[in-house]
């Protein structure tokens, strides 16, 4: 039925790090030119398929499938385009993943005595597409910077007609506040107009802190001219540190010609691998271990866009669950709350008591810093916040789920308590009061959604969710819920 290269039929497709999220998408349709995407968009139309967009498939709330629908996947736009040095932009087709950008810009700027790079990227995996940076507005570990709109200089997108748009901030100015942080509703992204940033040197400073001074040492920091950092923050549930201490490592710039460490000290995969599995089993150890080897790196010399770059298991919790023996398989869920910065203290200590009380198990987590957004239509980052990811453990089954579902709950509650929010990318548990004070836009978003695209072309898990809350009673203009085909 459909003619074009890479296609597979009614496929199984899941996220990759929380793997609950398996969804059977009619078709995917892996798209390698821009004439193919436009094809594939038109030819969904004209069947009345629903078309939902997949990146590195990273997203954990169902955003990137839709049951029955064409999922198209858009790794293979994976072009590098224009560099110009001189605006410090480059055009990217948003297929494109991390590493190969990175790898792409230092190869073309080989012996450029000023080179550029990339601002900041999702830290934790790498496998991401800029496509999907861009749906979900991510953020870095950077001290002073706004999520990755403050990145972007220009969209190319195909729409729910197939019509490729310009959008930016001179040129269809909505579209583009709408698509950066829109995930995926608003039209497929072709490329980016990526802003880039001096490629720097930068040291590592690392010190132990306690999270009721974490905000005047991360001012410190910032005062001293650092760039990036994070505070990776103690998860043994039994101690008195539980969330209150942790490890702080900044990035301050030193001089181009500072030379990088012939055999820089670093975690291996085997490293990873064995953190990971004391974190299921001894997570006082695993926590110490990891100390020893931040404190160790101290004054290690890094490239700004290669350090955030990092090791990520693929599939690494199937082969934990058989070591470990599981009864149930597992995996673990990631939440991010957005705190008011002097709030963060407080916070942190009701956010202990109830994981404590919840019996609910944490695997890692850091606190990073976000600057406000200010453009995107659905903006996260409201304010400048402190922002805390925890990564959760869930096991696979009801009752596993549930607990996860109520600590997140529980987390956004003490978040939106203190004036914050939460995260939308990681998970749909929030409740319908949850999402209101959060995302006070959201209904305004659906309706914008379904101005934009009356007959429901773009949908995802996601999406049909928010629709099912915000239904036409609740957000007149929205389109009625479950739209398996499109009108
Ligand atoms: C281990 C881990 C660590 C993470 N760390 C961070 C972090 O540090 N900071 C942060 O902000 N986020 C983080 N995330 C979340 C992640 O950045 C987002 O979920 C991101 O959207 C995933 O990108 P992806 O390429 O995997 O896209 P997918 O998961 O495939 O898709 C995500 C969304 O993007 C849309 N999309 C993808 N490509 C396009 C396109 N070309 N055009 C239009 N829409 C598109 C999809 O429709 C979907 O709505 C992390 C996630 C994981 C699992």
């Amino acid at each position: 039925m459909f003619p074009w290269a890479g296609m597979a039929r009614g496929v199984l497709v899941n996220d990759v790090h929380s793997r609950l999220n398996p969804t059977r998408v009619r078709e995917v349709v892996s798209v390698a030119s821009l004439d193919a995407l436009v094809e594939a968009v038109r030819g969904a139309r004209r069947q009345g398929l629903p078309v939902c967009v997949g990146g590195g498939r990273h997203a954990m709330g169902g955003q990137a499938f839709a049951e029955d629908g064409l999922l198209v996947d858009t790794r293979r736009l994976d072009r590098i385009g224009r560099l110009d040095a001189r605006a410090s932009t480059v055009e990217v087709e948003a297929g494109i993943q991390w590493p190969s950008l990175i790898e792409g810009l230092a190869r073309a700027q080989e012996g450029a005595a000023e080179p550029l790079a990339i601002a900041q990227k999702q830290t934790g995996a790498d496998r991401l597409t800029l496509g999907g940076a861009v749906a979900a507005n991510v953020h870095g570990r950077g001290l002073a910077m706004r999520p990755f709109v403050g990145d972007l200089e220009a969209l190319s997108i195909v729409d729910a007609e197939g019509e490729l748009h310009a959008a930016s901030r001179r040129e269809d100015s909505d579209l583009f506040r709408l698509a950066v942080g829109g995930y995926g509703l608003f039209g497929v992204v072709t490329s980016v107009t990526l802003r880039l940033v001096p490629r720097r040197k930068l040291e590592r400073v690392v010190s132990l802190e306690r999270v009721d001074e974490l905000m005047s040492a991360f001012s410190r920091r910032v005062g001293e001219g650092c760039l990036y950092g994070d505070f990776q923050f103690a998860i043994d549930e039994s101690s008195r540190d539980f969330l209150r201490r942790g490890i702080l490592s900044c990035y301050r710039p030193v001089p181009l010609r500072t030379p990088l460490p012939e055999h820089p000290r670093e975690l291996s995969r085997e490293d990873w691998r064995s953190l990971v599995e004391l974190a299921h089993t001894d997570r006082r150890r695993a926590f110490q271990r990891y100390t020893e080897h931040y404190l160790a790196t101290a004054g290690q010399v890094y490239w700004s866009d290669t350090h955030q770059l990092g090791v990520y298991l693929d599939d690494y919790h199937r082969t934990l669950d058989r070591r470990l023996r599981s009864r149930v398989p597992g995996s673990e869920v990631i939440g991010e709350l957005f705190v008011p910065r002097p709030a963060l203290p407080e916070f942190m200590a009701e956010a202990a008591a109830a994981l404590r009380r919840r019996g609910v198990v944490v695997i890692y987590g850091t606190v990073r810093l976000i600057e406000r957004d200010g453009e995107s239509f659905l903006e996260w980052a409201r304010e400048p916040w402190a922002c805390i990811v925890f990564n959760l453990h869930t096991e696979h089954s009801r009752q596993g789920r549930a607990a996860t579902a109520g600590a997140f709950r529980a987390l956004i509650d003490l978040a939106l308590g203190r004036g914050g929010s939460y995260y939308l990318t990681y998970h749909r548990w929030a409740t319908r009061a949850q999402v209101e004070t959060g995302h006070p836009r959201m209904p305004e978003f659906l309706r914008a959604k379904a101005e934009r695209d009356p007959r429901g072309l773009f949908q995802s898990e996601w999406y049909r969710h928010h629709v099912d809350m915000f239904g036409p009673s609740r957000a007149s203009g929205v389109q009625e819920r479950r739209t398996r085909r499109y009108a």
